[in-house]
């Protein structure tokens, strides 16, 4: 398959339909009577820009059967005002069955660096008088103008919140935290069946269908907690592998749960589902029309700039991916390797970003400014960058299906760093369920390299750590001393305060995962001197 499929077509038509505000008539306008709340999912914004914002929702009153089929068209308002007295744009989208019945409005024409408010509408209720249903309000903002300075940019990053592991209150904490972005680092879903001594149950089996998909993201959405998250300020989304499936590369099947026949089905089932349920422009399924990759490319990666403060990378490693090598027992998916008896381990032909992406960022890394006052660089992305060694002593045992599996790939990465004199770089990631902290190193095999950035990585919102993995923390720094910190117990998510001078980076976490009234604390404070000297401060 290299080109998209008529069915990927259409749902393109879809997308841009629903995204474009004025596209039906007024005559065509479908208003059924809904007779219960419908905006049961919340709504959420992203994507923003300097001038334009995306604003979601998705339809899904408890009987699914009153939207009807046709298109329903959802009125929308963004105002100045959280009472919505100073309505600054207003103006309706179609929710399509055909797309989960979610509606994706990419407001434009707004001020730059500038905090709005907004809402969804739908007629017909059935209280007798004809009241709308009103979704909660939503806050969000735009990005300061691209050549504008910015004094301060504060974003949370965050991964990995596996339902059945715990209850959100570190979204709950996470409001008070008085936030610009959200960056969200991927596994906003798993797709197992359940857990062990799960904290609270799935509903549903393993996740295959689009109707499994889309239940499980309503299953996280119908989360107050969560919701709240949302509605706080814009977010900036990339996925990991369980989005679809546990360790799937590009096409190849990941392990877990029922071998499905047709993996690029299961794959276009999820990727429509995660776009029907997160706040992305229609042009990242409108992007793949151009694309020569097989299957259907859902075109997340991206670039965005937070003024002259900051230059935000978010990539995509799993769409791409060349399949792990060498795990255990020739099966699909990952394992750790001894990589002495790995030929295939530094094959340079193999890339997690695909050649393609990792094009586009070398060619954006080229054209970010060098100058003394240039900005942060920080790259959004699924996982731990730097090296971890697992192994005391001369072997190397490491994880295949992280950086550290794909290593020319990520030599090329900070080779384009020093290169193109990359300033301030920050790498956050997640992934691996615990915070690491540390110096992106030319090469990690050599301590004394240059180090071109700073990364922190981690932890998970809710998901497990392996367990055994926190005593031996003092051994894996001893071995890995580009890390200066790690821990694999605390659950949270971690606070970056980018200022023009320094980056302050605070790992929170939650008292207890298992408890939805769990407190907050901060577990360690780093500050970063553009420069990128490193150090821990509380
Ligand atoms: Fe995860
Ligand atoms: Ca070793």
């Amino acid at each position: 398959m290299t080109h998209p499929s008529l069915s990927r077509r259409h749902l393109l038509q879809l997308a841009a339909a629903s995204a474009s505000a004025l596209w039906l008539p007024r005559s065509a306008w479908s208003q059924p009577r809904i007779g219960s709340n419908p905006f049961t999912l919340g709504v959420a914004s992203g994507s923003p820009l300097h001038d334009s914002v995306v604003l979601w929702t998705r339809l899904l009153p408890a009987d699914i059967n009153s939207l009807g089929t046709e298109p329903v068209t959802v009125r929308w308002e963004l105002a100045h005002d959280e009472q919505f007295k100073r309505v600054a744009h207003s103006g309706q989208a179609q929710a399509t069955a055909q797309l989960g019945h979610s509606a994706h409005v990419e407001v434009g024409g707004l001020e730059p660096d500038r905090w709005y408010f907004y809402r969804f509408m739908l007629g017909g209720s059935n209280d007798g008088v004809g009241n709308d249903w009103v979704s909660p309000t939503g806050r969000t903002r735009t990005l300061p103008a691209p050549d504008a300075p910015a004094s301060s940019l504060r974003l949370a990053y965050a991964s990995c919140q596996r339902w059945e592991h715990g209850h959100y209150s570190a979204w709950r904490h996470m409001q008070a935290e008085q936030l610009d972005l959200v960056l969200f680092l991927g596994d906003y879903i798993y797709e197992y069946a359940g857990a062990q001594n799960a904290v609270r149950p799935v509903t549903g089996g393993f996740t295959v269908s689009l109707a499994d998909y889309r239940a499980r993201y309503a299953l996280h959405k119908s989360d107050a907690a969560l919701q709240g998250a949302h509605a706080m300020c814009p977010w900036l989304v990339t996925w990991d592998d369980h989005e679809v499936q546990n360790d799937y590369a590009t096409l190849q099947a990941g392990t877990g749960g029922p071998e499905v026949a047709d993996f690029a089905a299961r794959r276009d089932a999820a990727y429509q589902a995660y776009y029907e349920h997160m706040p992305l422009r229609a042009s990242v399924l409108t992007r793949a029309l151009q694309s020569t990759v097989s299957g259907s490319e859902m075109r997340i990666y991206n670039q965005v700039r937070f003024g002259k403060l900051a230059n935000l990378y978010l990539l995509d490693n799993r769409q791409y991916r060349d399949p792990p090598v060498c795990t255990q027992g020739g099966k699909l998916g990952s394992s750790t390797v001894k990589v002495e008896d790995c030929k295939a381990w530094s094959d340079p032909a193999r890339s997690q970003l695909g050649m393609v992406q990792e094009r586009w960022l070398d060619d954006a890394f080229s054209r970010a400014d060098t100058s003394k006052n240039a900005g942060w660089n920080v790259l959004g992305q699924q996982s731990l960058l730097g090296r971890r060694d697992f192994e005391t002593g001369p072997g190397t045992t490491m994880w295949n299906d992280g950086w550290d599996g794909y290593s020319a790939a990520r030599n090329r990465l900070t080779g384009s760093m020093q290169k193109n004199r990359l300033s301030n770089a920050v790498v956050l990631g997640g992934d691996v369920h615990e915070n690491w902290v540390g110096h992106v190193k030319t090469d990690y095999d050599k301590p004394g390299s240059e180090s071109v950035g700073v990364e922190f990585c981690g932890t998970s919102i809710t998901s497990r750590a392996f367990p055994g993995g926190h005593e031996k923390i003092p051994e894996y720094l001893a071995e890995n001393p580009h890390f200066v910190f790690a821990d694999a117990k605390a659950k949270g998510y971690g606070v970056a305060h980018f200022t023009p001078d320094k980056l302050t980076t605070t790992l929170r976490a939650v008292s207890d995962v298992n408890r939805q009234d769990a407190s907050i604390q901060t577990l360690a404070k780093f500050e970063v001197k553009a420069g990128l000297s490193l150090v821990e401060i509380a």
